[in-house]
């Protein structure tokens, strides 16, 4: 494969608190590219409640998930822009830093794929990059798909990894990825019940969700 087609993958969340679900999905993604994949903390996510953790506590987590695993990395260039933090604006971002022929892919879960028309200027994010979508347990399965995504797929997607490789963006695919029923959610909720986190998190996290004190229903 010659560098210019090394892919550039990204996967954006809360990560509140990072756990093996995302874990897993990246790295079975960053195999089935050959590529590293970049983790970006949101720092407001649009849609969403605000996070329980700081930014800073989040992206300390996620510095320490990663460590170590050479495919995966931590991007905090979401946090260190101001206000709200659209996909389409990160990836204009990312697009002029490669340029315009490097193969860009945007990974989302299958549940957050679900929602993509109510995203920021959602269709242009196809003029950025591809998507693949992350499968996942609990998550709508195509046939509940909206009309607009059903259209989108009809037009865009494919299931060759390749196809993704040889353009630089425009396609769809959906990556099965270890079914793992694993969310940030229910990571907070054993905390908060008083059970163990062990194996739902890296134990590094888990030391420093520990020694932080994160996630008590009273520090929120
Ligand atoms: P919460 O429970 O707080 O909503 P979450 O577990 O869904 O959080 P996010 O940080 O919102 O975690 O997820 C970031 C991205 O990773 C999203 O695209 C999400 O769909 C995907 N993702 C999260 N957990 C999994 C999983 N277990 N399997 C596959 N994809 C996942």
């Amino acid at each position: 494969m010659s560098l210019a087609s090394t892919p550039t993958l990204i996967l954006g969340g809360t990560f509140d608190p990072i756990h093996v679900g995302h874990l897993r999905a990246a790295l079975e993604a960053a195999e089935a590219f050959g590529a590293i994949v970049r983790l970006l903390p949101a720092p407001v996510p649009p849609h969403r409640p605000q996070p329980w953790a700081s930014a800073a506590d989040r992206l300390a987590m996620l510095k320490l998930a990663v460590n170590e695993q050479p495919q995966l990395q931590a991007d905090d260039r979401e946090l260190r822009r101001a206000g709200p933090s659209y996909s389409v604006d990160t990836l204009g971002e990312l697009r002029t830093e490669l340029g315009a022929d490097t193969p860009l892919m945007m990974l989302v879960g299958a549940d957050a794929f679900a929602d993509l028309p109510s995203w920021m200027r959602w269709r242009e994010l196809f003029e950025l990059a591809h998507v693949v979508v992350l499968t996942r347990p609990g998550a709508v399965g195509r046939t509940a798909w909206s009309a607009e995504l059903t259209a989108l797929a009809r037009s865009r997607e494919t299931t060759a990894t390749g196809a993704l490789l040889a353009a630089a963006h425009g396609s769809l695919l959906c990556l099965p990825v270890t079914p793992l029923a694993i969310s940030a959610t229910a990571v907070r909720a054993a905390l908060q019940a008083g059970r163990s986190l062990r194996w739902l998190v890296p134990e590094p996290v888990l030391d420093y969700i520990e020694q932080h004190r994160l996630y008590r229903a009273t520090n929120r």
